[in-house]
């Protein structure tokens, strides 16, 4: 085949430079022209003056200043590359913005991360149909998880491992990371008529009045994630003894755990580069925790809720999911608001939810006490509902992991000894 003139690396999630292996494909591709994309989707932006703060039903606003500062970082290090971020704005659906590119720039390869949530693969057929059917190559690799979800169902005999154990025995050892070093990307093509926007502001994308809003202390990026990732692994103790049960979820000032989840999320840090670093910890010290409560377990957490999410038809919801336990909540709203927006008279419930409307990041224990409090523990209210807040406010929300736990915390599947505090379940 001869070499593409063009291609594109179209970014969704991965919003890094290291460990891209679809960024890396089409910088070896032999293409003279190289078009990195991002596309703004409306689905998540559309700000929602209906919200009790601001926000969109899906992404409140500290998520979606978090992915601006990561896209606003990405573009700065393209640019150390000699070339650039190229920023759309989908009209509607960003399918169609991106077909539409890749006929009006000529691409002759398209190279993309795969991803397995529901939209995303809807999103992802089309463009790809589009792009197989104009003779485009399409390349997709695996590389947000550290293992590939469709493997293991494969292995595990077309089912997804329900168990973390199970999970394990399956999994293996992950691929190592793409950490290359290079200087040069090749220069960016023509983009024709095209408005190509500078990286805005939440403001801009009219966000309301953010003067009462707190500005979490995470701030968006690649460069910082790197930073901070390094920062938690220098302490080569706190690692090795690392055992999650034991955090102290109302640590603030210095959170008992990395922060890592809303880089990860975005993909601003890969999470073979995190495993690997980690390993290279292990290897320098004589004894380390092991999973589920170390801190590569929590990565294969992880990877687990990625697997059984991709494997389980309505996986985020109750109804026709087949994992997942029928259980008749019960409808209170007034309870239900009360929760949400931390009027519980329960001072530590309270605490944390308006720690996750501040900040959009809790301790995972934290989670358990807000998500075991609506649920099966005190007002027996539908996990979804729980859900849907956490999604929207949250910035390191994440649809496997967090249905994933939500289904978990509510003794709906994984879990259903409801009398056992859950890292002695873990250990069973
Ligand atoms: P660390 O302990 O430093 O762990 C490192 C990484 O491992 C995390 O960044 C995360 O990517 C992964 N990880 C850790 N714990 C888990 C876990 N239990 N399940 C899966 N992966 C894990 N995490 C999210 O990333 N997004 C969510 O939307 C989310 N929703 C949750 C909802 C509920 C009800 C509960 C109980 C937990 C949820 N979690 C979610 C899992 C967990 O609480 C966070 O990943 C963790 O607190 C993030 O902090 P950290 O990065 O400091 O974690």
């Amino acid at each position: 085949a001869t070499a593409a003139t063009a291609a594109m690396v179209w970014f969704r999630k991965g919003l890094r430079v290291h460990d891209n292996p679809a960024l890396d494909a089409a910088r070896r591709c032999g293409a003279g022209r190289l078009y990195p994309v991002f596309v703004l989707d409306p689905r998540y932006l559309r700000p929602d003056p209906a919200a009790a703060s601001p926000g969109s039903a899906r992404a409140g606003v500290a998520r979606v200043r978090f992915l601006l500062e990561s896209l606003g970082d990405l573009d700065a290090r393209l640019r150390r590359l000699g070339s650039r971020l190229l920023l759309l704005r989908a009209r509607d659906d960003v399918a169609d913005a991106v077909c539409a590119a890749l006929k009006d720039w000529n691409i002759g390869k398209l190279c993309f991360e795969s991803d397995t949530e529901p939209y995303a693969l809807a999103r992802d057929k089309k463009v790809t149909d589009f792009a197989m059917a104009s003779g485009i190559e399409v390349f997709t690799p695996v590389s947000h998880t550290l293992f590939d979800p469709a493997e293991i169902i494969n292995k595990n005999g077309g089912r997804p491992p329900l168990t973390y154990q199970s999970f394990i025995a399956i999994a293996g050892e992950p691929p190592e990371p793409v950490m290359e070093e290079y200087s040069e990307l090749p220069p960016v093509g023509d983009t024709g008529e095209y408005e190509l926007l500078p990286v805005p502001t939440v403001e801009e994308l009219g966000y309301g009045d953010l003067s009462q809003e707190e500005i979490p202390p995470f701030r968006g990026g690649e460069t910082e994630a790197l930073r901070r990732m390094k920062e938690s692994l220098q302490d080569k103790e706190w690692v090795a003894k690392f055992e999650k049960p034991k955090g102290d979820p109302s640590a603030f000032l210095k959170p008992a755990t990395t922060v890592l989840s809303p880089y990860l999320k975005f993909g601003c840090l890969s999470s073979r580069y995190f495993y690997h670093c980690i390993q290279d910890v292990y290897r320098s010290v004589r004894n380390y925790t092991k999973p589920p409560v170390s801190l590569t377990g929590q990565l294969l957490w992880r990877d687990f809720f990625y697997t059984v999410s991709f494997g389980t038809p309505n996986f985020d919801q109750m109804k026709g999911n087949k994992i997942c336990k029928q259980i008749p909540w019960s409808e209170n709203e007034e309870l239900f608001v009360a929760w949400r927006d931390g009027r519980t008279g329960y001072p530590w419930i309270d605490a944390i939810m308006i720690q996750l409307r501040k900040w959009g990041w809790m301790h995972h224990l934290a989670r358990h006490s807000v998500a075991c409090f609506l649920t099966r523990g005190d007002l027996f209210i539908h996990w979804e509902k729980g859900r849907d807040v956490f999604e929207r406010l949250l910035i390191d929300s994440d649809w496997s992991i967090n249905n994933g736990n939500w289904l978990w915390l509510s003794c709906s599947s994984f879990f259903y000894q409801n009398l056992l505090p859950y890292y002695i379940w873990e250990e069973i």
